[in-house]
């Protein structure tokens, strides 16, 4: 029997999150021969990122485009979503493992009376039946689970799985735009300020190049957010960095803060306490710089350097510049 997949397409600001190719990709693994793959992006100004779409041959496009969209509040996109269900009828709803996602998942999960498996890294199919790999207890450890019955309720980690490509495909999707059915809402989000250093999205970037107390002020931070810029990446904090007052807290990493998979993650003067290795040990190649030895960062670290953070980093500066050259 057929089943609909239904991909949740995160967008800001009307542009495409790179978590929503993740999660298309995520459908992909999951469909079978004769599966449809319909996709739902909510929010103003949407159009252009639905048409995004086009070359992904999937099934189907929903939009649901009203102001009250604007800004990310549970009750509007919670009301979008029922109505996405609706027209769908999905076997399977597939969100980023985003803040958005994060609230949204549950809420559908219950509204479908489904299961929801939850902060996905990997997706095994064996004999037709689907596992699903998360992390637990900050990364320590690793299950898999499966689901009994549907419907499915999941969501996939930000780069974990690689985006989807564009398929050659027979026909163009259709595009539908869905009614938003406009609920009387019980709180408005007027405005959203977004406390971030740079363009690149932390959640979302290929390289983080972190720092701790080891920076020793806001200033310190500059050598690292050229590097950064150098790099087209994002820059992060320990928790250490941010009580000290050298940056946002909006840049934390770790427990209690934001939770990275980057390609590369670069620890500058971070000592690697428990608390900030739970945000970070999940990246695909960790670089840790700190003039102490022993410091824990070693232990999960790829490649170490032992020295000055500030001797370090502009030399890899230096290097990077020439290769990039
Ligand atoms: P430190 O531990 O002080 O380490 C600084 C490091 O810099 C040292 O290793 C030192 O050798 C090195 N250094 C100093 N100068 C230089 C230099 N010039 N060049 C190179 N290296 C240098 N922490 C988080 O990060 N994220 C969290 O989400 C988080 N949540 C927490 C939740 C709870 C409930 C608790 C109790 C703690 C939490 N913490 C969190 C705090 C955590 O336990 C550590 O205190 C914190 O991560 C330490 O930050 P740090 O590594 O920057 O500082």
């Amino acid at each position: 029997m057929s089943r609909t997949l239904l991909v949740y397409a995160e967008c800001r600001g009307g542009q495409l999150r790179q978590v929503a190719l993740e999660t298309l990709s995520a459908a992909r693994i999951l469909s079978k021969n004769g599966d449809l793959i319909r996709i739902l992006l909510v929010g103003p100004n949407i159009a252009e990122a639905a048409s995004a779409f086009l070359p992904y041959g999937v099934d189907t496009i929903y939009t649901i485009e009203h102001d009250d969209l604007e800004h990310y509040s549970p009750d509007a996109y919670m009301a979008a979503v029922q109505a996405a269900l609706h027209e769908a009828q999905p076997d399977v709803v597939l969100f980023g493992h985003t803040a958005i996602g994060r609230d949204l998942a549950p809420l559908t999960a219950a509204a479908l009376n489904a299961g929801q498996i939850s902060d996905i890294t990997a997706i095994e199919i064996n004999d037709g039946e689907a596992s699903f790999t998360r992390p637990l207890y900050a990364g320590k450890v690793f299950e898999k689970r499966t689901f009994q019955s549907g419907p499915w309720v999941v969501t996939i980690r930000p780069n974990n799985i690689a985006a989807a490509a564009p398929v050659p495909s027979d026909g163009d999707p259709s595009i539908v735009d869905i009614p938003y059915p406009a609920p009387s809402l019980r709180s408005v989000v007027k405005n959203v300020v977004r406390k971030t250093t740079g363009q690149i999205d932390l959640a979302e970037a290929k390289i983080v190049i972190s720092g701790g107390r080891g920076v020793k002020s806001a200033d310190g931070f500059k050598p690292l957010e050229d590097l950064a810029d150098l790099l087209g990446g994002a820059v992060g904090a320990s928790r250490g960095a941010c009580d000290a007052g050298y940056c946002d807290y909006a840049l934390q990493i770790g427990q209690t803060g934001k939770v990275v998979t980057p390609e590369i993650y670069i620890a500058c003067g971070i000592s690697g306490a428990i608390q900030h290795l739970a945000g970070m040990s999940q990246s695909r190649v960790i670089i840790a710089i700190n003039k102490d030895p022993e410091a824990p960062i070693f232990k999960v670290a790829d490649y170490g350097i032992v020295g000055d953070l500030f001797d370090i980093v502009p030399l890899l500066m230096e290097e990077f510049r020439k290769v990039l050259a």
